[in-house]
């Protein structure tokens, strides 16, 4: 958001005392710095009169990955890349984030290493599309590789996958990587190919489909959770109840279900956002209940199975 609406933002919300994108997230001590000097240096509440705002940084430093903010004393998140090349159709990602910047795999093994040695026990390796990873020789199967090889570490996970960069190779290594979480989240979106295609998700859902066959035959008993967007723009009765069929089919540990809203800059608020909201709530309503039953049933056979 800071990206996109830069300055803008201290019209929408005047309490906002200064912006920062991504890539200028180094720079907020020193914009703190200058704006405390500004008042000679006493904390008062008019301290942030002078609205300040950075956001036209090209590279994130490296140093700024590795944040030191865990969410636990046992768990830490460790960004492995920022940004995605993938622009689907809504999504604002790749226009506020910028194009996919991978981190040094050294960096990350170094940062997860420093995690250990301070009590971390879990990591989840971040990022917005973790399968397309690449730097120098080393992609994502790699890397879960390497990781999973860290002395200390008790388990770890990913996140997010794009069904188009997931492959067979990465499910083998899952089943041997005794480290590794069995929990994939692989977002379908859609089970219309019409509407997989208008949001250029660059997969066919009889591909998806086949990954999860693939999933499930490699990764025993593995997690499997997805993301659903109901009602995009021209979505008929028939492209949502092929949604309806896939959770059906699937039958997802989980689901994130979401009614379509138009992001700015993306291609699809060119689109006619012509599903009316009440039929965009009934829609979520319907994958929700649906979603909720296949959960608490696939519990309940989780208990009567251990
Ligand atoms: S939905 Fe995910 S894969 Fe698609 S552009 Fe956004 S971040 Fe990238």
């Amino acid at each position: 958001m800071a990206e996109v609406y830069k300055e803008k933002i201290f019209e929408k919300a005047p309490h906002v005392d200064f912006v920062v994108g991504p890539n200028d997230i180094a720079k907020i001590p020193f914009i703190i710095k200058s704006l405390i000097v500004d008042k000679n240096s006493s904390l008062t509440n008019d301290l942030f009169e002078k609205k300040f705002w950075e956001t036209d940084g090209e590279e994130r430093p490296e140093d700024i990955y590795h944040t030191g903010y865990y969410e636990n004393e046992k768990h830490a998140y460790v960004i492995i890349s920022e940004g995605c090349s993938n622009l689907c159709s809504y999504c604002v990602v790749p226009y506020v984030r910028g194009p996919l910047k991978n981190r040094n795999y050294k960096s990350i093994i170094k940062e997860i290493e420093e995690a250990i040695e301070i009590g971390r026990e879990e990591i989840t390796l971040l990022g917005q599309n973790v399968n397309a990873y690449y730097y120098e020789d080393v992609d994502f199967v790699e890397l879960v590789e390497l990781v999973n090889s860290i002395k200390g570490l008790k388990n770890f996970s990913f996140i997010t996958s794009h069904p188009k960069d997931t492959t067979l190779r990465l499910f083998k290594v899952m089943a041997e990587c005794e480290k590794l979480k069995k929990y994939l989240h692989l977002p379908v979106q859609s089970g219309s190919n019409r509407i997989l295609e208008l949001m250029n998700r660059q997969y066919t859902i009889e591909f998806y489909l086949d990954l999860v066959e693939k999933y499930r035959k490699f990764v025993k008993g593995g997690i499997l959770t997805t993301d659903i967007i109901v009602g995009f723009p021209s979505e008929t009765e028939e492209d949502f109840y092929n949604t309806v069929r896939i959770v059906q089919t699937v039958k997802f540990d989980a689901a994130y279900i979401f009614k379509y809203s138009a992001r700015p800059y993306t291609h699809a608020a060119s689109f006619k956002d012509d599903v009316p909201l009440k039929e965009k709530e009934k829609r979520h309503q319907f994958i929700l209940q649906l979603q909720k039953s296949i959960s608490q049933l696939k519990k309940t056979s989780d208990v009567i199975l251990t």
